[in-house]
């Protein structure tokens, strides 16, 4: 079988934080660190699966969080529209990863077991765990669910031929991460299972963490299920976009001829 595309999506980017939102025990802690806000196309000729959704703009004005741009519309330099898609991987039901479902009202939606039972269970009694979701999200993918479509993973999973799930944790009960087959071997999308390179590569948490052990075993299973650690791509950092050359649009990047630079670790 052939390989698949992969396309790195920027439809957001905040620049008002610390190394301390991103950095657990760090020593520059009140130094800027500007996060970037990714959704993941796969394509492989007619097939198309969407990894995430971010966020639209009604959650903007609620989080105090702006967009450069609705996610749905982000797909038409792809030539793709959001009835398009009937596939989406949610990595994780926090809101800048699902605040986009009901955007694409045709998807059936891949999720681990564990993620929804999180999302909807008693830890969302204590604010902080509470904080990265929304409600109207949780309740678009139960929605879904009553639709008949939702397909649930528990650990590992294929969604098609090339592309594979596989549960961390962590930074989310149910965090999955994306494996995809590549011209340049298997790619790892982790998502929020390490949001910089830096926290993987150090072994840095960061503070948004429900299991610190599962986020830091995590970290070692990105780099298993990835052919090289260069085709480990964090979910939030802005160098993915200086290591990986442009792709159809000056916000979409090409990930899977993999990086144009070396990457130092
Ligand atoms: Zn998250
Ligand atoms: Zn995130």
């Amino acid at each position: 079988m052939t390989d698949w595309e992969v396309h790195a999506i920027k439809y957001a980017e905040r620049s008002d934080r610390t190394r301390a939102d991103s950095f657990i025990f760090d020593d520059n802690h009140d130094a800027p660190h500007t996060i970037d806000y990714y959704i993941w196309l796969l394509r492989r000729g007619d097939e198309v699966i969407l990894v995430d959704t971010g966020y639209d703009d009604e959650e903007a004005r609620a989080r105090g969080r702006a967009i450069r741009l609705d996610p749905g519309a982000a797909l038409a330099p792809l030539g793709l529209k959001p009835e398009d898609i009937t596939q989406v991987i949610v990595t994780h039901l926090h809101y800048d990863h699902a605040g986009g479902l009901h955007l694409f009202p045709n998807a059936t939606l891949y999720l681990q077991t564990s993620e929804m039972a999180y999302a909807t269970g008693p830890c969302m009694c204590h604010d902080t765990l509470r904080m990265p979701f929304t409600a109207g999200h949780v309740c678009e993918a139960i929605k879904r669910l009553y639709s008949g479509r939702v397909v649930f993973f528990d650990g590992d999973g294929q969604v098609a031929e090339g592309v594979t799930v596989h549960c961390i944790g962590g930074h989310s009960r149910g965090l999955q991460a994306v494996r995809v087959r590549t011209q340049a071997g298997w790619m790892v999308l982790a998502s929020d299972a390490s949001h910089f390179y830096e926290n993987m590569y150090a072994r840095k948490p960061f503070p948004i963490v429900v299991d610190v052990q599962n986020m830091l075993d995590g970290f070692d299973r990105l780099h298993v299920l990835a052919s090289r650690p260069e085709l480990i791509v964090p979910g939030h950092d802005p160098l993915v976009r200086s290591y990986f050359a442009p792709g159809a649009a000056d916000y979409i990047h090409r990930l899977d001829p993999g990086p144009i630079t070396e990457i130092p670790r």
